[in-house]
């Protein structure tokens, strides 16, 4: 099944021609897993939007479900967006505990991480529901940041590619090549993630690439406007350098999200 109902485009925003050469624009998220209260995010968004100001490039932060409110009325006029970190494959109904992407919409998010590798170890989330859950936030108007990336194992057993490429073929087959024209991806090598162990740039580089070019063998076009995001330990002393990879087009931030300095930081190194 092919999805249907997300929104197609004819102009894209986050591509620029320069000099005949396809500039994609940088895109920075953060994570802020389950960090936060009302005070506490009160000041950090401060410290993030007045560090931020100015800066052209796309800042989100995604945030849990009880703050949405706090948050979007906070960034109110402001250059961040914000969004959630996960949401139900399912359009209403009796599902306790769950949040739908529409009710996500209404909040004013535009961004729902999904697939990131806390979900998929700790909550069960296999490549098919986060497939679909991908196809109900594409549906409802929303962007999905698509989480993929390789165990510690995996990586040592030399399968990256395959598992890799396994996960972004799941979100093709159901909502097609065409529907990343509308989604974000973010490589994140779960070894990676909270660990301080930051992938090189040339082997962040190189799985960018391979999930480029996998995009590309369904749809070229597509495949060039694609923003591919790195997440694993990046921080200020080592983002300008991860982001100026050809294919490293931001970062998914977690940790160094919570901490408004270093957060403006990462956003003013892809700039
Ligand atoms: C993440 O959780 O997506 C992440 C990249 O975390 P950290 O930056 O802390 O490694």
């Amino acid at each position: 099944m092919k999805l249907t109902g997300y929104r197609g485009s004819h102009y894209n925003p986050r591509l620029s021609e320069s000099m005949g050469q396809i500039m994609r624009k940088k895109f920075v998220a953060g994570n802020w897993k389950m960090h936060g209260s009302l005070k506490s995010n009160s000041e950090l968004l401060q410290g993030v939007c007045s560090g931020v100001a100015g800066l052209t490039i796309d800042i989100v932060v995604c945030v849990p479900y009880p703050y949405l409110a706090q948050v979007g009325e906070t960034l109110k006029g402001s250059n961040v967006a914000f969004g959630a970190q996960d949401v139900s494959e399912h359009a209403q109904g009796a599902y306790t505990g769950e949040v739908s992407a529409t009710m996500l919409l209404e909040f004013g998010c535009k961004y729902v991480i999904v697939g990131h590798s806390e979900r998929r170890s700790y909550y069960g989330d296999s490549d098919a529901i986060v497939a679909a859950k991908c196809a109900a936030v594409l549906k409802s108007g929303l962007v999905p940041i698509l989480c993929v990336g390789e165990t510690l194992d995996e990586r040592e057993r030399n399968v990256t590619a395959e598992v890799v490429t396994r996960q972004l073929d799941a979100f093709i087959a159901l909502c097609g090549v065409a529907a990343l024209a509308n989604s974000v991806v973010a490589y994140e090598p779960v070894w990676a993630i909270g660990t301080g162990r930051t992938a090189t740039p040339e082997q962040a580089q190189e799985v960018h690439a391979l999930i480029r070019a996998r995009v590309a063998r369904g749809n070229a076009e597509v495949a060039a406007g694609l923003r591919i995001l790195y997440g694993g330990s990046m921080k200020p002393g080592n983002a300008r350098e991860l982001m100026s990879q050809p294919d490293i087009d931001g970062g998914l931030i977690g940790g160094a999200a919570l901490v408004a300095a270093d957060f403006v930081a990462i956003c003013a190194a892809g700039q």
